[in-house]
C-alpha cells in the first residue's frame, strides 16, 4: 500500500524530528508547507502576503500543494507536515487524491500534555553567537546559562515565554481539532504518546507502519 502520511502534532511536541525519521525509514518525501513557504518568498504569488505578514489564502496553500504532490519524488508516498491546516484544505486534498486515485493512508497525531509542553518550551536556551540550542530540562547545557560551543552566554526567545507558548498551543488546538475529528470519520488517525523519548515515539509509529500497512 502506498504510505500518504500526515503529521501533526503540538508546537514542542518534536514534530520535525519524527518527520526526518519516518521520511528516512519508509523512503517518503517530507513535504513541510512552512518550509515550502519560506523557500518561495521571491515568488510573485507569496511576496505580497509574506512582505506583510498577513496569512496566505487556503487555495494559494492548496494550489502548491497539489502541485509538488505531482512530481515524481512524491508517487511512492508523502509526510504532509503543517498541512492541511484548515477543514477547507483537508477536503480539497482528498478530492484531489481521489482523482490521482490515491489517498490519505495515515494520520499520526503526537500527543503530549500542554503543561509538558509549557516546561519544554520555556526550557528552551539558545545561543545567540553560534545558534547552539539547549533546553534546560531535556538537554542542559555543561554550564548553567553558557554555551557547550562557544562559551557565549544563553538567552531565551521571546515566543519561549509561557504566555506566548498558550497563546501558540490554543492556536494549534483550535486549527487542529476539526480536523482531527475529520479523519476520525474517515478512520485513519494514529494517537501517538509524545512524552516517550524520540526514539520511542518512532518506535510506536514504525511498529504501527509495519503492522498495518503491508
Ligand atoms: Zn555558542
Amino acid at each position: 500500500m502506498e504510505k500518504n502520511f500526515i503529521l501533526f502534532g503540538p508546537p514542542g511536541a518534536g514534530k520535525g524530528t519524527q518527520a526526518k525519521m519516518i521520511s528516512k525509514r519508509f523512503e517518503v518525501l517530507h513535504l513541510s508547507t512552512g518550509d515550502m513557504i519560506r523557500e518561495a518568498k521571491d515568488d510573485p504569488v507569496f511576496a505580497p502576503y509574506l512582505t506583510s505578514g498577513q496569512l496566505v489564502p487556503d487555495q494559494i496553500i492548496v494550489d502548491m500543494v497539489e502541485k509538488r504532490l505531482q512530481r515524481e519524488d512524491c508517487k511512492s508516498g508523502f509526510l504532509l507536515d503543517g498541512f492541511p491546516r484548515t477543514l477547507f484544505q483537508a477536503e480539497e486534498l482528498d478530492k484531489f487524491l481521489k482523482k490521482m486515485n490515491r489517498k490519505i493512508t495515515e494520520v499520526f497525531c503526537i500527543e503530549v500534555p500542554e503543561e509538558d509542553i509549557i516546561k519544554r518550551l520555556s526550557g528552551r536556551r539558545v545561543c545567540p553567537a553560534c545558534g547552539g540550542s539547549f533546553n534546560l530540562v531535556l538537554k542542559p547545557s555543561k554550564k548553567e546559562g553558557v554555551c557547550d560551543f562557544c562559551g557565549a552566554k544563553l538567552v531565551q526567545r521571546k515566543d519561549d515565554n509561557p504566555d506566548t507558548i498558550k497563546e501558540r498551543l490554543d492556536v494549534y488546538k483550535k486549527q487542529t481539532e476539526i480536523l482531527i475529528e475529520y479523519y476520525t470519520k474517515a478512520g485513519n488517525i494514529v494517537r501517538v504518546d509524545g512524552t516517550l523519548s524520540p526514539e520511542q515515539v518512532f518506535e510506536k509509529i514504525e511498529n504501527f507502519v509495519n503492522n498495518n500497512i503491508k
